[in-house]
């Protein structure tokens, strides 16, 4: 490995060697997500994002990627029959708006990650968005998928605690446990739990 590999993982210096460029295919890591999303592929060709993705997917046991379309300044999820923008991505490249990104921002609390990759800073007292256009508003569920941030533990199924995969939020009048069981599961074992 060159060390042109290495710094490719980080983002920061790759969207300087690598900017991205609209139309471009990203095969971002999506699990674990990160502050700063790595990502390990870009293409102008769809079927080569998906395959590099998949290869990826099909050695890597503890992490995963997803092929994502860069379009008008956001990342897309690409239609699977020919890589059109078919619906904006939960997953983004968010930008810290400056003020939460120093030192100081630490003594008051911390930049999370939401299980959509939203970031917010945890406050001593509230929840707020630190995001560069939307930052220092208190919210008590994300603004990117809706998911409430005060989930009651008690409502959680006993399957599901320590469950990195839990979701838990309301989506309109339904919740979904995850993304993998949406409705739960009928026992109190998960063959799909996951504590890190
Ligand atoms: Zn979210």
């Amino acid at each position: 490995m060159e060390m042109q590999d290495f710094s490719f993982l980080n983002p920061e210096v790759a969207l300087k060697l690598n900017p991205i460029e609209e139309g471009q295919y990203i095969v971002l890591q999506s699990y674990p997500l990160n502050k700063y999303p790595s990502y390990w592929y870009l293409t102008f060709n769809f079927f080569e994002a998906e395959e590099k993705c998949s290869a990826y997917n099909a050695v890597n046991e503890y992490s995963s990627c997803v092929v994502r379309l860069y379009h008008k300044g956001k990342l897309w999820v690409p239609s699977y029959a020919d890589g059109s923008p078919f619906k904006i991505s939960e997953q983004q490249f968010w930008k810290l708006h400056p003020s939460y990104e120093n030192q100081f921002s630490d003594l008051y609390g911390r930049i999370e990650i939401c299980i959509c990759s939203y970031l917010y800073f945890v406050g001593k007292t509230d929840i707020e968005t630190c995001l560069e256009d939307d930052f220092g508003r208190i919210i008590t569920s994300c603004p990117n998928c809706e998911l409430s941030f005060y989930e009651d533990e008690d409502d959680m199924p006993e399957a599901c605690r320590g469950c990195l995969n839990y979701d838990g939020g309301f989506y309109g009048d339904n919740q979904r446990i995850c993304a993998m069981h949406p409705y739960g599961v009928d026992n109190d074992i998960c063959p799909d739990f996951r504590s890190e």
